[in-house]
């Protein structure tokens, strides 16, 4: 059979290349069949109950060190955050026996002193939880990693994965612009080197996330050279408007989209990182870019809650309305009460989202395996 293989890939090339590029086709449309199936039996199943939650956003303090030139959170520091007994007695809800999911972060989670209680209490609370993501902008090393160590080993305990991920939005002088202080870049590299060279101590994913503003586009391969040179993942996103983060009266001001110039040099970014990496993620933003539309899947459209630092709740962090406070009022009620809403939010404003972009819409996939064969056949020859 090897003898076949190598009579043809030699002898002939044209043939060769032809049986790889189907083969990559069959491949693809396979993986397309099975996510449009998997698809459509979670929209019957949609329809036939009110699904329970999967994903919880939990910003955990309205505290940062930072006054990032995206973020408008410094507004609320004076706010006090949720208590402990409280977030416990919020999980005891029925609404939450779902969850698989919890993203952990702030302001930054790790201003927090007992950080480490509050994931203990998840994982007590939520008897399907799977996955923890938690995202630190890096500046307390030793604080960071004395905790990581005890959030870790309580995670392994219990069979749950925790991914770990560092803002990282420039390097020296980018960064500091971009969190509104001088002199930290240095501690927060410290921080990533000292993950990534000891992950197993500190967690089982981890990886940088570099948003992108006015304020950092240009400079933004040196961030990609800093995360190939010391052999860190890194993922893309573009910083846009978010309730939770109060920002709105400083778009203008950090949002590339309301600059043809920094628009462009973003779609580039975007257009180059896909070809790069095939990733659906960045396929997503350069269409978003591109046509001002959302073709991404979100997880908040039809599995997602958020609760936020005062115990309030929304569905999706970025352009919900708040629905309640589960302080006062069960979780679940508010949640029912306000499904009518939710369908509201998806038909009116996730089109213009360009949050938690993940895979691609089943009705826009087929578009993406062709750009993806496109450029197969083009590498081929
Ligand atoms: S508005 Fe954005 S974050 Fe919210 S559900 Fe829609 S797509 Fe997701």
């Amino acid at each position: 059979m090897k003898k076949y293989i190598k009579y043809i890939m030699f002898d002939y090339p044209y043939v060769s290349l032809k049986i790889r590029y189907i083969t990559k086709k069959i491949f693809l449309y396979i993986k397309y069949y099975k996510r449009r199936t998997r698809e459509f039996l979670l929209k019957i199943s949609r329809k036939l109950y009110i699904n329970k939650p999967k994903v919880l956003q939990f910003p955990i303090t309205y505290k940062c060190n930072f006054d990032c030139v995206m973020c408008g959170m410094q507004k609320m520091a004076k706010e006090k955050d949720i208590d402990i007994h409280d977030i416990e007695e919020i999980l005891s809800n029925k609404l939450f026996n779902q969850i698989r999911s919890v993203g952990l972060n702030g302001g930054e989670p790790f201003i927090v002193q007992n950080l480490e209680d509050y994931v203990k209490i998840l994982i007590k609370k939520l008897p399907k939880l799977k996955y923890i993501y938690l995202i630190t902008n890096g500046y307390l090393t030793d604080r960071i990693l004395t905790k990581l160590r005890i959030i870790k080993s309580e995670c392994k305990k219990h069979n749950i994965r925790l991914t770990v991920s560092v803002s990282l939005d420039g390097i020296g002088k980018t960064h500091d612009i971009m969190r509104g202080r001088s002199n930290i870049f240095n501690n927060v590299e410290n921080t990533c080197i000292t993950i990534k060279n000891n992950q197993k101590e500190f967690c089982d994913d981890f990886g940088v996330i570099c948003t992108i503003t006015k304020h950092n586009i240009i400079n933004i391969n040196e961030v990609d050279y800093w995360a190939t040179k010391n052999n860190v993942n890194i993922a893309y996103n573009i910083a846009t408007i978010h309730k939770r983060l109060f920002n709105e009266d400083r778009y203008e001001d950090f949002s590339v989209l309301t600059d043809d110039y920094y628009k462009l040099l973003t779609i580039e970014w975007f257009y180059y990182k896909f070809k790069q990496t095939n990733s659906e993620q960045y396929y997503n933003l350069y269409r978003y870019l591109l046509d001002n539309k959302r073709i991404a899947k979100c997880d908040y459209q039809n599995d997602g809650i958020t609760i936020l630092p005062n115990g309030d709740l929304s569905f999706c962090a970025t352009q919900s309305k708040i629905i309640g406070n589960a302080l006062s009022e069960p979780a679940n009620l508010l949640f029912k009460n306000n499904i009518l809403y939710r369908k509201q939010l998806m038909e009116n404003k996730c089109a213009e989202c360009s949050h938690y972009s993940g895979t691609v819409s089943i009705n826009k996939y087929e578009e993406y395996i062709r750009e993806l064969l496109q450029a197969y056949n083009y590498r081929l020859r």
